[in-house]
């Protein structure tokens, strides 16, 4: 009965979730029709489920049509997507691409395969998105993914940019949007087991290319473990940025920054308390002159407070890639 309960409120809270950034984010309208990717991995298998109840209840009509692409990849079980799909009742398509003995061919021994596969990958996609007369692609990327993502970016490609929730394909023709982005990964490993889709495997194709991304989700998990809620506000982050505390001269005019002389909100902060308030005055009001020149004179704290030294970029790339 607890386990009922239990699977309950999960089914809830990935619809309220998944509702939430559809409408957050305006994903889907009225008429659209939707192209689901489906690889067979748990993510996409409840992308398709949740999107399927949600439409049920939708004030809105749109089409879902449900899309796997075989890319001929050693033991992959063609038999299982349509079996699926045809007994859950949705329109669907299969598109048989050998691109995996293109890969191979191409490709030396030895060397990453993922740039070249995507690449193939995405081409088919867009194409079968345009015969099917779809206007969306949705992908089961969810909120681990975005914050993998991100931080693999800082760490190994040195640039502040994570998976977004929406965004025009790069051929310009296609939505693609990410309806899962709020949901966490362990919801969707529960969801898969409670829903017991015939998962396929992923390493089929023998890749090792996605080494640093689960060192990345490693390092996540415990940060999670240790810290709970961290991956949710590391996500609300990402929705709450703040461009003149970040250093990108083309987001902030720095060069340009003139004095106000007035007392702002989004001002420094840099010498307040870890505790202060977002909204507290300014340290420099009300204190005598001689007493914040004297605390502006104390050594730093070695951590744990906003004034503390920056963390070494080169840790948090050795920690990155080390985590395991
Ligand atoms: S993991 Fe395999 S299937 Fe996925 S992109 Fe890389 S080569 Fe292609």
């Amino acid at each position: 009965m607890d386990l009922e309960r239990e699977n309950h409120k999960l089914e809830k809270r990935l619809c309220r979730l998944t509702g939430q950034a559809i409408a957050d984010y305006r994903m889907i309208e009225a008429g659209d029709r939707v192209m689901v990717c489906l690889s067979g991995g748990k993510d996409s298998y409840a992308l398709l489920d949740i999107l399927l109840k949600l439409r049920q209840r939708a004030p809105i009509d749109f089409e879902l049509i449900a899309v796997n692409l075989d890319q001929k990849q050693p033991g992959f079980p063609a038999e299982v997507l349509p079996t699926y799909l045809a007994q859950l009742g949705v329109p669907f398509h299969i598109e048989t691409q050998d691109t995996y003995r293109v890969v191979k061919k191409v490709i030396p021994e030895g060397k990453t395969l993922c740039s070249l596969c995507s690449r193939l990958r995405r081409g088919i996609l867009y194409r079968v998105a345009r015969e099917l007369g779809c206007n969306k692609i949705a992908l089961g990327h969810h909120r681990d993914d975005i914050l993998q993502t991100l931080l693999l970016n800082m760490f190994f490609g040195a640039k502040l940019k994570g998976m977004p929730a929406k965004l025009v394909s790069d051929n310009g023709e296609f939505m693609v949007i990410r309806p899962l982005a709020y949901v966490a990964e362990p919801d969707l490993i529960r969801w898969a087991e409670v829903r017991q889709f015939p998962l396929i495997p992923c390493t089929l194709c023998g890749s090792q290319d996605n080494l640093q991304r689960q060192q990345v989700g490693q390092m996540l998990r415990e940060w999670e473990k240790k810290h709970p809620g961290r991956l949710d506000n590391m996500l609300k982050a990402l929705q709450s940025v703040v461009p003149s505390h970040l250093m990108d001269r083309e987001l902030f005019p720095f060069e340009t920054l003139q004095t106000t002389g007035q007392p702002t909100d989004d001002g420094d902060t840099v010498f307040d308390g870890e505790k202060a308030p977002a909204n507290a005055a300014s340290p420099a009001q009300g204190v005598p002159v001689s007493v914040r020149v004297h605390a502006l004179r104390q050594p730093r704290p070695a951590t744990g407070s906003a004034c503390a030294a920056p963390p070494d970029p080169t840790q948090a790339q050795t920690q990155a890639s080390t985590a395991s």
